[in-house]
């Protein structure tokens, strides 16, 4: 752009000297022809004012005379009789010329009154002016008065003008060219200035501003400034946007990944990855991240296939084991299209879903096995007579099986309720060691039937922040298996004390033990070690998860310790 506006400017100098040069010189030469005649007219006039009142001169002297009078002004003066005679001249003597009638300049005075010609002469040999006038003598003859000068001036003049201009020209030009060059550069500055400007946004940066500049380019600057202000709003706006959508993305509980049109990954939100694993930092496709992301690919492509959404459900091996729930579709919204899959993690409703089902059927067979049996002896006691004897055992089982049904129904109520978060008392406390002393009184007989030992020993003044009535529960059920499980003969030690900010609760017995295995399974609701004995001790199965239940409903812990054949021990930690 500098460079063309150089070259123009130059050219436009250059013309415009050229046109200037070519006007000038002839202007000149003119002038000089202007000014050379009007010195012809001068002097005539002189010539002939101061000739005619002397009239006895002799006509030699008189060119001669009036030649001396223009001396300095280089000037030939001729005397002419109007028969072409040259009566005198100022340079020649007249005898050796020949006869003037004929010149032009000559014969033009003696027809009008006043001639003249430019011409080479033939006496001097070089290009002259002529000017020739009239004049009648006191003697009534008509003369010519003719005065010349050589032009040979204007040749040398426009010579020295054409070498005067050639270098003038040169040096106007040399000028010239330095003040565009400058001019060039004073002007295109602004334009650089934006043309950097473009460029840093062109390359990503915001904010860009350029210096205000006087006149158009003001204008321009102006325009510019303006256009980066509302390009910077709406990149700013954009961002914000993105950034929200990003986030509300990020921030879903749902994972979701979205492809173009060309299975390339937009999208892959924090949460897809957590539950789908990690993902290669180069990888840009989803068959390049492997494991789970190629069953979330194959069910895309099904979808972008189809062009109907795909819902199905996703098992993944782990670890850990997940159950995903997809949804895969074709985009159809955006202009370039795509595919979009969002997934939601269901393990743990599908596991609560298997739990409750399980818990049902447990349940249902719970209630059946006792009803089973009292339907049974019912049927035997109505099928014919029994002696008294035998009545009364049968109606001692069917009392014990009720009995279980009665404990059955009651443990699933309290589990139900605790469940349900219900604590039984808000802001309750219970003094552990009066609890205690209850629950080991109600044990009481049948323990010493068992020649079990109860052993006593509690903190006192020791309360713990829950109701009377769940502690109850809680330590009864402890307390009870304590004892079912004991060998006979055994004991069951029980301690309760403060340790560091919480009660410590803590129920050792001599008995049976639980092996390691079972060690884990043991507070779930219907598992039982030993199956045969649980029942014949009326145990539900649901007493330790009623006890698990509670702790974790008041904030706290339970840990078991126990070895197959010594014992077990229970310990408790609940807030104060
Ligand atoms: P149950 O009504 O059968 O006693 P629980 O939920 O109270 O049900 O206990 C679950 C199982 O844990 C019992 O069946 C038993 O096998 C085992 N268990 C519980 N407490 C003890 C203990 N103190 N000693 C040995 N085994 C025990």
């Amino acid at each position: 752009m500098r460079r063309r506006f150089f070259r123009a400017a130059t050219l436009a100098i250059l013309a415009g000297l050229v046109v200037a040069f070519l006007f000038a010189v002839p202007l000149m030469g003119q002038l000089y022809t202007d000014e050379t005649e009007k010195r012809l007219d001068t002097a005539l006039a002189l010539v002939c004012g101061y000739s005619l009142p002397e009239g006895e001169q002799p006509y030699e002297r008189l060119a001669e005379d009036a030649a001396a009078r223009l001396a300095g002004e280089e000037l030939r003066i001729t005397l002419i009789a109007e028969d072409g005679t040259v009566l005198g001249d100022s340079e020649t003597d007249p005898a050796g010329m020949a006869n003037h009638a004929g010149r032009p300049e000559v014969r033009q005075a003696l027809e009008t009154g006043e001639g003249r010609d430019i011409r080479r002469s033939d006496t001097t040999g070089e290009r002259e002016m002529y000017r020739a006038v009239t004049q009648t003598m006191p003697d009534g003859s008509r003369v010519v008065f003719r005065a010349s000068l050589s032009l040979e001036g204007e040749g040398r003049m426009q010579a020295t003008l054409w070498g005067c201009g050639l270098i003038g020209m040169f040096m106007g030009l040399v000028a010239a060219l330095f003040a565009a060059h400058y001019s060039a550069g004073r002007l295109m500055e602004p334009l650089q200035e934006l043309t950097g400007a473009a460029r840093r946004i062109a390359a990503g940066e915001t904010g860009v501003r350029v210096a205000a500049a006087p006149d158009e380019m003001g204008e321009l600057s102006g325009a510019f400034n303006r256009m980066t202000e509302r390009l910077a709003a709406a990149h700013a706006e954009l961002e914000y946007s993105s950034e929200r959508m990003a986030g509300i993305l990020q921030g879903m509980d749902d994972g979701v990944i979205a492809l173009d049109a060309d299975g390339r990954i937009t999208l892959l939100t924090r949460r897809a990855r957590e539950l789908l694993g990690a993902v290669p930092s180069e990888a840009s496709r989803l068959e390049e991240c492997g494991g789970n992301y190629l069953a979330v690919q194959g069910l895309l492509e099904r979808a972008m296939e189809s062009g109907e959404p795909v819902r199905e459900t996703l098992a993944l091996a782990g670890p850990p084991e997940r159950i995903l729930q997809v949804y895969a579709a074709r985009v159809k919204e955006t202009r370039e299209g795509g595919a979009l899959a969002v997934f939601s993690d269901v393990t743990r409703i599908r596991k609560l879903e298997i739990m409750r089902s399980e818990f049902v059927a447990n349940v249902t067979h719970e209630l059946k096995t006792p009803l089973t049996s009292i339907r049974g002896y019912i049927e035997l006691l109505k099928s014919g007579p029994r002696d008294e004897e035998t009545a009364r055992s049968f109606y001692e089982i069917i009392e014990i099986e009720a009995e279980r049904l009665q404990k059955l129904t009651d443990d699933l109520l309290q589990l139900s309720e605790i469940e349900s978060g219900a604590r039984g008392g808000e802001n309750e406390s219970v003094g552990v060691e009066e609890a205690l002393g209850q629950i080991c009184e109600s044990l009481r007989p049948e323990a010493e039937g068992r020649g079990i030992a109860f052993r006593l020993q509690v903190e006192p003044g020791l309360r713990v922040g829950a109701s009377p009535r769940r502690f109850h529960q809680l330590m009864k059920n402890l307390m009870e298996n304590a004892v079912k499980y004991n060998r006979d003969n055994g004991s069951v030690a029980v301690t309760a004390q403060k340790e560091r900010g919480v009660a410590v609760i803590r129920v050792a017995d001599t008995g049976i033990g639980i092996p390691a295995e079972h060690l884990g399974r043991i507070f779930e609701r219907f598992y039982r070690v030993d199956k045969g004995r649980s029942r014949e001790q009326g145990g539900t199965g649901l007493g330790l998860s009623i006890v698990k239940h509670i702790v974790s409903l008041y904030g706290g812990d339970i840990q078991v310790e126990s070895e197959a054949g010594t014992g077990s021990a229970f310990t408790v930690r609940l807030p104060l």
